[in-house]
């Protein structure tokens, strides 16, 4: 961007920059490109407490976040702080982003950050967000604006005690204004702002809807009318931060419902996988509109004899079968790969089994064909086993089983039971996670979980060996029988098993058994 004032090319003397981002209203999906862009750039990250911190992620290695609250009556810095603090960092030559909830210009004061930046001769960009203030309405079923109900939207600020003589709204003209109205940082004072629409002759039966934490997983919504919204926010304890939407609109959410509507919606679900795996299940429970708790229990380490390991690796094109039973052993079965060899060929004419459709992914990420693969809803080391019966006779047949140091040993005595030549190759082994998981943890105990998901043995070890309180009535969820005979030997019930044994099965089971 040039500068916006002419007279800074010459004044200025470092290259500094402050983007005013939008973060939007709290979806990680709801960020602009944008948006996501000025994170990348940033040297610097200055957030607020309505910005999700899941942003925060695209920050590039070595950037620094500074969180400055403005949660109602918590300021971590004042805003006059926050002003000089973006000053002085964007002076100092940094790009810096300021990360806002929504919009930075609706009630953000985003205008004021922008002129103090403008006072110092620094340049600025404000980049918009998508509005709580349409988003949210929206992620209740309820559009702002409609054919048939209205055709104006009023956004006024809820914060402004109406009953003071300074309040610059004017409650008789808002009461009378036609169309949708919309108003934030106004739960607090409902029941003053219900009464001045009333005293100035609204009709006590409009609809109104508060939404709370719009867009989250967690998003809570509350309807009534003018008239009785202020005793049922007092009755359901219903707090900040919220967007208050009154008008016939509101009538269009039972049919619009969308996100509440999802199948998994406001279900809290622990996810234990490692960090670096639980993103596809949490992803897809997510979709589902499950709120998800990802708590990584266990970690993927390397073996220690990685000499015997690369020896294995380095022979792996002299045998008739690779035989793959988890995708964190093709990643490090290929790492070592990588490392030895620089040509794909080196593999040879090996022929891959694979014990199901996760791993065979990874696989196949490699432009490797699967050769083999145990029978649909069968993928557990005993399934595979069947798939070889079923395929050949393993007389003699030379094979490399590639597996995690822990591993139960069904692949190799059955192989060798059939004849087969067995080479067991130790890959990596799984360890407790015990760094990453603590917020985790934290959560659980405060807000308790509806349902937790075991995708392996070792997860329900290390979970186990946490020692971890289970809330009450918590669900279990289970991969596959072997993941399932490791809950139960610790004294659990198993209260969902997947029938297909696989992240998309598990998925398919937890949204069966809560419809
Ligand atoms: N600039 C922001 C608004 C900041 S004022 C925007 O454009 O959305 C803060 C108020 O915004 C809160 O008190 C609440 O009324 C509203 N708000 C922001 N994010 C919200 C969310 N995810 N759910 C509900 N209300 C939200």
């Amino acid at each position: 961007m040039s500068a916006p004032f002419p007279t800074m090319a010459t004044k200025k003397t470092t290259p500094g920059i402050c983007y005013l981002v939008g973060a939007g209203p709290g979806d990680p999906g709801l960020l602009t490109l944008k948006g996501k862009e000025c994170i990348e750039a940033a040297d610097v990250l200055v957030y607020d407490y309505l910005c999700n911190p899941e942003h925060l992620r695209y920050a590039k290695d070595g950037a620094a976040s500074i969180y400055v609250g403005k949660k109602a009556g918590d300021h971590t810095l004042s805003q006059d702080e926050i002003n000089k603090l973006i000053v002085k960092l964007t002076t100092e030559g940094k790009t810096v982003t300021r990360l806002k909830g929504g919009d930075p210009v609706l009630f953000g004061r985003g205008a004021e950050e922008a002129a103090e930046l403008y006072e110092a001769g620094v340049k600025f960009e404000i980049v918009p967000g998508i509005t709580s203030a349409i988003a949210g309405p929206a992620y209740a079923g309820i559009p702002v604006t409609h054919r048939s109900h209205a055709s104006q939207l009023t956004i006024f600020t809820g914060h402004e005690d109406p009953t003071k003589p300074d309040t610059s709204l004017n409650y008789a003209k808002l009461a009378q204004a036609d169309g949708t109205k919309v108003f934030l940082m106004g739960v607090e004072r409902i029941e003053e702002i219900t009464r001045e629409f009333l005293k100035h002759g609204a009709n006590p039966e409009t609809p109104v809807a508060l939404v709370r934490w719009a867009t989250h997983s967690h998003q809570q919504t509350l309807v009534g009318t003018l008239s009785d919204i202020a005793a049922k926010v007092k009755a359901a304890g219903f707090k900040a931060p919220a967007v208050a939407v009154i008008g016939d609109v509101v009538t269009e959410r039972p049919q619009l419902n969308w996100f509440e509507d999802r199948p998994l919606f406001g279900k809290r679900i622990v996810v234990t996988r490692t960090r670096a795996q639980a993103s596809v299940l949490s992803k897809q429970l997510s979709v589902l509109g499950a709120n998800v708790i990802e708590m990584p229990t266990i970690r993927i380490a390397p073996v220690e004899d990685q000499l015997s390991f690369g020896e294995l690796v380095q022979d792996c094109h002299t045998y008739d079968w690779i035989i793959f039973t988890s995708p964190n052993g093709v990643d490090a079965f290929f790492t070592m790969f990588d490392k030895l060899y620089n040509d794909a060929r080196s593999i040879g004419g090996v022929r891959i089994a694979c014990i199901g459709p996760g791993t065979a992914e990874k696989v196949k990420a490699r432009h490797l064909a699967v050769d083999l693969m145990p029978d649909k809803k069968h993928y557990v080391a005993e399934g595979l086993v069947k798939a070889f019966k079923d395929h050949q006779d393993m007389d003699n047949v030379k094979v490399l089983w590639v597996r995690a140091q822990e591993a139960r040993e069904v692949i190799a005595n059955e192989l060798s039971g059939m004849g087969a030549i067995v080479d067991e190759c130790e890959a990596y082994r799984t360890v407790a996670e015990t760094e990453d998981n603590l917020e985790a943890l934290a959560r659980l105990k405060e807000e308790g979980a509806d349902m937790i998901t075991f995708t392996s043995a070792s997860t329900v070890e290390h979970f186990l060996n946490l020692k971890v309180a289970l809330p009450e009535g918590i669900k279990i969820a289970s991969i596959g029988p072997v993941t399932s005979a490791a809950i139960k030997a610790r004294g659990l019930k198993v209260d969902v098993e997947a029938k297909e044994n696989s992240i998309p099965g598990l998925v398919a089971a937890i949204e069966k058994f809560w419809k």
